[in-house]
């Protein structure tokens, strides 16, 4: 009896035993797989550069060469504004540059250049100059781009047969540009132009001279972008007419066309900004949630909204950035009466965290960072009553977050309806050094004088600008070319939307949440399969991939059986994209080269010398 008792008590033993481990087995997997997201959380690909390391775009100009030359004129509209979009193109892509007011100086010893970039539709301003220019490139191979599309007139008739036109009738409109598949990435296809007009002259180009980049509409439609063999140097030419920030990207690729090997850095980043997120969840119904799914905000916003964007995110291998929001009350005095939903706040915010994502500020209420700002009937926001209250009722969101999430860092604030006057901006730097980012947009908006309208830059303390270039599910023409445009200019996709997305007429709510998700799912499809190696990033890694691009200085030495590039202020990582014009990379020391499109390639130095060597 004393034994089976004994061996009874043993079995249970042996049995509770056995549940105890499968369940410490289960608690250590769990913990491991915890531990294993957490670890990854906290383990940034780019973390920002210490201050001692920042270098400013200006700074690191300063140690190039200046070997390109800008012809403008101060007499011409169309002119300055090309100029206005070329400093900072070139100034991006580290080209050094010398800028010649044709108004009131001359042009003068050519030879020291190895570009010119032409910024007259009208080449009357340039006048017998041309000719020399011609020469320069025929003799000395010169490289002269023309980024605008030329009339005709006297001076363009002299020169037409070098720059390849044989012959051109009148004008054509240009409501879409077809790329070639191997000139950009995300070529291949045509993308839509807004606000179309006649702006492409109809040219016929000699074809033994030429070869045409992009194209009206088709394949077969009227040359956009062309580059002409001319003795020793080469012409390239631009005939689209258009001139502002979306269409960076084709200038960028056209400047690539000079030299048997041409780079310029890139930022290489793709990162997803949710605005209002964490927020209060609106109470009630909305028409079209109701229409589609028969439940309230909130249920949609639970079950529906926010599993259909992390499952977006495990598709693609997005990360999220999330900005915070308080409340929505209209207290402009320091006031902050705000209960929020701190249950709603810790559940969405720390699934963000556990999916690799990062939180941000957003405002302790929706009213823009300003004193005494007229809204002009746009917006109906209150001005601050003063800094103090700004500052009061900033503080009041930073303490509410470090309470919900207490050992999450926090740098990165994005400004309300892309609002923040200068008094505001003073304000978040001075009281709250922990930003050390502002994120406004890109691309030009009917909007107020105190919009946030960015370029990528960084500033001495390193407090970095990063704008959101496109935002929404249901993208137009418009930001899907400046997508496009993007991914070639600085190898980038900044993408922001709302959760309330669907819920708003204006930004495609009618459609249904389902049409509008599988829209966004097609835009993340075609950016992640014309830039497959582009790197998913929070919105503080994309920061420190700017400082990055901001502070590198590269020069490129050519030599017969190989290309060395040299980079100034290289910290960690540098990133390019490198055309080879005429010659065929073989093996690569100091980085890594992966293929994009036609000669096209991304260029990932880890060292400061790069040497790459030819077939
Ligand atoms: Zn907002």
């Amino acid at each position: 009896m004393g034994s089976l008792k004994a061996k009874l008590q043993n079995f249970r033993f042996k049995g509770t035993l056995m549940i105890v481990l499968i369940f410490a087995l289960i608690a250590t997997i769990l913990f491991i797989e915890l531990s294993g997201v957490r670890y990854r959380y906290a383990q940034k690909e780019l973390t920002l550069l210490p201050k001692e390391k920042i270098v400013t775009k200006t700074v690191a100009l300063n140690s190039i060469k200046k070997d390109t030359l800008l012809l403008y004129s101060s007499n011409d509209k169309a002119s300055m504004n090309a100029l206005s979009q070329f400093e900072v193109i070139l100034a991006d892509m580290k080209y050094g540059t010398n800028a010649l007011d044709l108004a009131n100086e001359e042009i003068d010893g050519i030879e020291n250049y190895s570009i010119i970039i032409i910024l007259f539709s009208d080449l009357s301003h340039v006048g017998e100059m041309l000719i020399d220019i011609c020469n320069w490139v025929h003799e000395d191979g010169g490289c002269v781009y023309f980024p605008l599309t030329i009339d005709k007139n006297a001076y363009s008739s002299a020169i037409e047969n070098r720059i390849g036109i044989e012959a051109s009738y009148g004008y054509s409109l240009v409501d879409s540009i077809y790329v070639d598949k191997d000139f950009m990435i995300g070529g291949g296809k045509a993308y839509g132009v807004t606000d179309a007009y006649e702006s492409a002259r109809t040219v016929q180009l000699n074809p033994k001279t030429t070869r045409v980049y992009a194209r009206e509409g088709d394949k077969n439609g009227v040359p956009l972008i062309w580059e002409a063999d001319y003795g020793d140097g080469k012409f390239v030419v631009n005939n689209f007419g258009m001139c502002d920030k979306a269409y960076r990207g084709f200038f960028a690729a056209s400047l690539s066309l000079f030299g048997e090997v041409s780079l310029y850095p890139v930022i290489n980043g793709s990162t997803f900004y949710l605005d209002d997120f964490p927020s209060q969840i609106p109470d009630g119904n909305s028409e079209y949630i109701t229409r589609d799914f028969g439940t309230t905000i909130r249920d949609f916003y639970i079950n529906i909204w926010w599993p259909d964007m992390m499952n977006l995110s495990d598709k693609y291998g997005i990360k999220y950035t999330g900005l915070a929001i308080e409340c929505y009350d209209d207290a402009i005095d320091g006031t902050t009466d705000a209960t929020p939903d701190t249950g709603t706040f810790l559940n969405f915010g720390n699934m963000l965290l556990r999916k690799g994502g990062e939180i941000g500020y957003h405002g302790y209420n929706h009213q823009p960072l300003a004193i005494g700002r007229d809204y002009k009937g746009i917006f109906e926001y209150k001005s601050w009553k003063d800094y103090a209250s700004m500052e009061k009722a900033f503080g009041h969101l930073v303490d509410f977050c470090d309470e919900l999430f207490p050992d999450v860092n926090m740098s990165i604030y994005v400004p309300p309806s892309n609002l923040l006057a200068a008094e505001g901006r003073e304000m978040l730097i001075k009281e709250f050094p922990q930003i050390k980012t502002l994120s406004g947009i890109y691309l030009p908006d009917d909007v107020l004088d105190f919009a946030l309208l960015q370029e990528y830059d960084v500033d001495e303390n390193g407090v970095v600008d990063q704008p959101r270039i496109i935002s929404g599910c249901d993208l137009d023409d418009f930001m899907k070319l400046g997508a496009m445009s993007e991914l070639n200019m600085h190898y980038v996709n900044n993408h922001f939307t709302h959760p309330d997305d669907a819920l708003d007429i204006e930004r495609g709510a009618e459609l249904g949440w389902k049409e509008l998700k599988n829209r966004f799912d097609n835009y993340l499809d075609w950016l992640y399969k014309s830039a497959p190696n582009i790197r998913n990033f929070t919105g503080t890694e994309f920061s420190a991939a700017v400082q990055r691009f901001a502070a590198v200085a590269p020069k490129i030495e050519m030599y017969e059986d190989k290309v060395v590039v040299q980079i100034e202020n290289f910290y960690d990582d540098a990133q390019f994209l490198i055309r080879f014009n005429e010659k065929k990379s073989d093996t690569i020391t100091g980085g890594r080269l992966t293929h994009l499109t036609g000669n096209l390639y991304l260029l990932e130095a880890d060292r400061e010398t790069v040497t790459i060597s030819f077939k």
